[in-house]
């Protein structure tokens, strides 16, 4: 830890929503401004800077983001009053889709700052304690972000962490802001994603996620030049640190499962089997107006391969209902996906235009009363799912990473190989180890259990478990 971060001298509150690359990015901005003698503060009350790291994916993002500035300008008014500053940034991909109308609707904004400069964020607080009116950067510089942000993390991220692999996209889904607010699709090179794996571990990590908004698009340079690796190289060499049990990523493309990715399923016990991999749709109508490049029966192939390379791998997906041109027969196609694949977990929503993007102007817009039957319809089918699923691991004795302490005293907290909080009572002296739980209950989210004797069993396939039709 820097000296600055050891004792600092002013307060940074970052909130961040969305993805787990916000909440990866705002770790890196505190990391560039450490060294400006910024530490964190509990909230923006005690803040001197506060950044908003936004996101633009979920609906009415850019009213939430108003209606905090509109708090926000209050406290910094008071601030100024008694002779204080509080410097105001937003950040993230409604800064980048919007910097104008923010500066022009909140002029009390000091800087904003699209997801590629975040690494010359500490040269915009000094301009921005010079300027009147805000910094606004929300270019897309050639030099790469990672390779100007400083190496150490000023703060350690637990027992399960998250590294980013990987940005932006190149795939131009007809519903999709990526390619617009985070750029042309940039694959950081291997030996750097190694040494900061490395020093999660050192600092703690059990479990990392690498992170990318496509991430099996990852194509990073080798260490020492050669041929880039793809995500399964990267997994191998990643498979080999001492002390890194478990390996995660998201979030993937069905069309960028190569046979390296399946073969990593296959060969890598600290790959955990289960996987996050967004279909949309299950009309092949739909996926072409989505323009995703891959069909129903695709995305099926995909799955069966990555099954018979892990046969308790467990699925989780993203659905949007109700995109332009969506007939009641290509929604009755998603769930007919649905019911042939079993997801484990899945996130489904509404289409929502997201301005710029073809969708938004495609004249043939469904009804919200026929997207919301469609979406409720679509959600009972997949909680089924989840719910039969964690059904599956009652009675079996599953292998927990534990993470915290628990909400009662005595119990601790930790993580299923499926992405399952389990609640169990123990010691915290167990924290960061991975111990067999036999799985007591179920519940929708969660499972809660009891230490056990012996050794971890796997589950039965997720598709023996599969619920009726709904
Ligand atoms: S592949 Fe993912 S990140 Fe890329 S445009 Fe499509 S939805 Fe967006």
């Amino acid at each position: 830890m820097s000296e600055a971060a050891a004792s600092p001298r002013k307060r940074l509150f970052i909130r961040s929503w969305g993805c787990q690359m916000n909440v990866y990015d705002s770790g890196r901005m505190a990391d560039v401004l450490a060294p400006l003698g910024y530490g964190p503060a509990e909230g923006p009350d005690a803040a001197d800077m506060v950044i908003l790291n936004t996101c633009h994916i979920r609906e009415k993002a850019s009213e939430k983001l108003f209606s905090e500035l509109g708090r926000l300008r209050a406290l910094k008014r008071e601030k100024e009053a008694a002779g204080g500053r509080m410097v105001l940034a937003v950040a993230g991909c409604v800064a980048q889709a919007e910097g104008a109308e923010i500066t022009a609707r909140a002029p009390w904004v000091d800087i904003v700052l699209g997801p590629q400069t975040y690494h010359r964020l500490p040269e915009m607080v000094a301009r921005a304690s010079r300027a009147a009116g805000a910094v606004i950067d929300t270019d897309f510089p050639a030099e790469a972000k990672f390779d100007r942000l400083p190496e150490a993390s000023a703060a350690p991220q637990g027992v399960t962490a998250f590294l980013t692999v990987q940005e932006g996209c190149d795939k131009f889904c007809s519903f999709c802001v990526v390619p617009y607010t985070r750029g042309a699709e940039y694959s950081r090179p291997a030996a750097p994603v190694l040494a900061e794996a490395r020093r999660l571990v050192a600092q703690g990590a059990r479990e990392i996620t690498l992170l990318g908004q496509n991430v099996n698009a990852y194509h990073g340079d080798a260490p020492g030049g050669g041929r880039t690796w793809g995500l399964g190289r990267l997994l191998r060499a990643l498979a080999e640190i001492p002390g890194l049990e478990r390996l995660r990523y998201t979030t993937s493309h069905p069309r960028d499962v190569d046979d390296e990715l399946v073969a990593a399923h296959r060969d890598l016990p600290q790959l955990m089997p289960f996987l996050h991999l967004p279909v949309q749709s299950g009309s092949d109508r739909v996926l072409a107006a989505m323009n995703r490049g891959h069909t129903a029966a695709d995305f099926l192939s995909v799955a069966e391969r990555l099954r018979a390379a892990r046969p308790d791998l467990a699925l989780s997906s993203d659905f949007i209902v109700g995109h332009p041109g969506e007939r009641a027969a290509d929604f009755d196609a998603t769930l007919a996906l649905v019911r042939e694949v079993g997801f484990a977990l899945a996130y489904s929503f509404k289409y929502s235009p997201r301005p710029g993007t073809p969708a938004a102007s495609a004249p043939n817009q469904v009804p919200e009363a026929e997207k919301d039957a469609r979406l409720q319809a679509l959600q009972a089918l997949l909680r089924d799912q989840q719910e039969a699923f964690n059904r599956s691991l009652v009675g079996r004795t599953i292998p927990v990473l534990v993470t915290g302490t628990g909400r009662h005293h005595g119990q601790v907290a930790g993580r299923s190989p499926w992405l399952n909080p389990v609640h169990l009572s123990a010691s915290d002296a167990l924290i960061g180890e991975v111990v067999p739980v036999a799985v007591l209950a179920a519940h929708t989210n969660s499972l809660s259990g009891a230490l056990a004797a012996g050794t971890a069993t796997e589950p039965p396939s997720q598709r023996r478990e599969e619920p009726a039709p709904a």
